[in-house]
């Protein structure tokens, strides 16, 4: 049999080994930083901001791909250097590795300037503060020409791709790619409020965001890219931890998106998208967000510039961290507890005699202003008026009589409470105020200093009790959820499967409180459920667990499925629609919505209670207009 001889086609064999001309280097690795118009707009924005920048303004013709001029009031290039600052590898950033191993610039690599121009028809224009008139250098000719300007400088991006129309093809719409490049715009103007941001697109001004230099320089920022919606509805950051610096905004469950648009993350101010960040993130708002919902935020990191390796890649937005699981765990601990803290606490620090105040907002019910959270300060513990914050263990006594094993099963809901008020605080003193009514069996309405509170009662409850069991299940003896025995066990008929999961998950059973034994073939027998759960309907609860257990097994169960079981047993024990409740269960129920974590959203990130100021009423009701 004669097989083909695998050799290279001889063409290539006699080819000589060669150095690649300039140009083709060039635009080689063009290809790493320059993608798309955008990145050119990053990478211009970034020598702006590097040169001192205090106003840019960008311009785009065809989302970018026929022109793109960054104009800056920047230090400037002096006419001489316009040559070197176009060459590859050529920067006036870093001068040695030590420089490298702590950048304090955007940029470092010298090589965006040479890749932009041997891709596309580039012209420098700069000025000095020394030089009485400034320099255009065309990059296609060479040639410099006087010209007049103020100082600064001023990039002119024509044609991108022209020379390379493979790239070209990859190119999408003109507003795909507009698109791109504001997005690249946002994320820098973010980080930088000082600095004075115009932006125009196809001769039209698109954005004007202005130079804020104040205490609040952030906050305005914030709100002009991501609306003023966002601030209100989202929680300031910030912590002292001098290894990791974290300041920012993060918004609440009741703003999370359908899509990850609204998520921007910094180290030593560059827009990073880093695996470590975000996972931190996505830990912060795991018990809070469910469901496909993507969380919005706006967080900086400052670090120790030697503690970060920004060279991992050309395009500088993937870092690596020298300590990641430090920043892990400080980022995370940072948005959780942000985000866990009652947000009913921040009401109380609105006196009386604002209440006629004109109306900070224009949306007609909204939770808690974050406004109240910076006034309370970071790392707030919320406080009962009288000072004094429940224990866990009141909390628990509060939702579980623990009655003697011989009474009889009671809801505790259905139980006259007594909520640990210190008798001389009046209730409308409490965050969430003093209960007055039931609305439709649904809602709990309560009046408090600012006006009218409206409650999801089946919500809040929920939650309550969700994260009552995962403090048991993290805290209690052998980490198991505290048992009720029922004085007479309910049977029921079960279904093989049922049967044979019942048998196989004692263990994993028990520890979630429960105690199943077979009566029959057909049937089982609860002997005791979660106490915390007593008062719902154990056998849809028992039937729910079984399944669940049946389809991920007990390792899944308690550790990966923990929360989800958790949450779904808290569904079944949670206070039901329709159920009357007394004034004074209602207002238990207001006083654990204060003390509970994370409790102003339900286990859907729904919100769980609403203000309504009596500002608002008055508007209701054209009252003073
Ligand atoms: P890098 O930013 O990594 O240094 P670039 O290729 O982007 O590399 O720019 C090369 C050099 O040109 C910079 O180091 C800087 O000295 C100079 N330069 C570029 N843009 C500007 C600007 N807008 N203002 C002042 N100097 C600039
Ligand atoms: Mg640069």
């Amino acid at each position: 049999m004669n097989t083909p001889h695998v050799s290279p086609p001889p063409s290539a064999a006699q080819r000589p080994i060669r150095e690649l001309p300039d140009e083709l280097i060039s635009q080689i690795a063009a290809g790493e930083v320059v993608e798309r118009p955008a990145s050119v707009v990053r990478e211009l924005l970034d020598n702006a901001l590097d040169a001192g920048a205090t106003a840019i303004t960008i311009r785009l013709i065809e989302g970018g791909i026929r022109l793109i001029t960054v104009e800056d009031n920047g230090y400037g290039i002096e006419a001489r250097q316009l040559p070197v600052a176009l060459k590859r590898h050529a920067t006036s950033k870093i001068t040695s590795l030590q420089d490298l191993e702590q950048v304090n610039s955007l940029g470092f690599r010298g090589e965006a300037l040479a890749a932009i121009a041997s891709v596309s028809e580039t012209v420098l224009h700069s000025r000095t503060q020394d030089q009485p008139n400034g320099f255009a250098l065309d990059a296609r000719t060479g040639e410099i020409s006087p010209i007049a300007r103020p100082v600064g400088t001023t990039v002119e991006v024509k044609e991108l791709f022209f020379s390379t129309p493979a790239r070209r093809q990859f190119l999408k719409s003109e507003q795909t790619e507009q698109a791109h490049c504001l997005e690249a715009i946002k994320r820098q103007a973010l980080a930088r409020p000082d600095v004075q941001w115009t932006v125009w697109a196809e001769g039209k001004q698109l954005h004007n965001w202005r130079r804020y230099t104040g205490p609040d320089a952030h906050t305005q920022r914030t709100a002009d890219i991501l609306g003023q919606g966002f601030i209100d509805d989202a929680i300031e950051v910030a912590n002292e931890d001098l290894r990791c610096r974290i300041t920012g905004f993060v918004g609440l469950p009741s703003v999370a998106r359908s899509r990850a648009d609204h998520q921007y993350t910094y180290v030593n101010g560059r827009f990073v998208r880093d695996k470590v960040l975000m996972n931190a993130l996505r830990r912060a708002y795991e018990d809070v967000l469910h469901g496909n919902k993507q969380p919005s935020y706006v967080v900086f990191l400052q670090v120790d510039p030697r503690s970060v390796d920004v060279n991992v890649h050309p395009t500088k937005v993937e870092l690596r961290f020298r300590d990641s699981r430090m920043v892990h765990q400080v980022l995370q601990r940072c948005v959780g507890d942000a985000l866990a803290q009652p947000r009913s606490t921040g009401l109380l620090d609105t006196s009386a005699s604002t209440l006629h105040a004109p109306p900070a907002e224009s949306a007609p019910i909204k939770a808690s202003p974050s406004a109240t959270w910076r006034q309370m300060g970071f790392g707030h513990t919320p406080q009962a008026p009288s000072g004094q914050r429940l224990g866990v263990s009141e909390l628990q006594a509060l939702w579980q009589p623990q009655p003697p094993p011989t009474a009889p099963l009671q809801n505790p809901i259905d139980q006259p409470l007594t909520p640990p008020l210190p008798r001389d605080t009046p209730a409308d003193d409490w965050p969430l105020g003093s209960a007055i009514g039931q609305l439709q069996g649904v809602y709990i309405l309560s009046q408090n200093q600012q006006g009218l509170v409206i409650v999801d009662m089946h919500a809040a409850h929920e939650r309550i009790v969700y994260e009552q069991l995962k403090l048991q299940m993290a805290q209690g003896a052998e980490s198991a959820l505290t048992q009720q025995r029922l004085l007479i066990p309910l049977s029921f008929s079960a279904t093989e499967k049922e049967l044979a999961t019942a048998n196989d998950h004692t263990e994993t059973l028990a520890q979630l409180g429960f105690e199943l034994t077979p009566l029959s073939a057909q049937s089982l027998a609860i002997r005791a459920v979660p106490a915390v759960l007593a008062q719902g309907d154990s056998v849809a609860l028992v039937r729910e667990v079984l399944s669940e257990l049946a389809e991920h097994g007990t390792h899944a169960v308690l550790q990966r499925a923990a929360h989800d079981l958790l949450a779904a047993m808290a569904c079944h024990g949670a206070v039901r629609a329709n159920r009357h409740l007394t004034l004074t269960e209602m207002n238990a129920l207001l006083r654990q919505i204060e003390q509970t974590d994370r409790s102003d959203q339900c286990n859907h990130g729904r919100p769980t209670w609403r203000q309504l100021s009596l500002k608002e009423l008055d508007k209701l009701f054209l009252r003073g207009q």
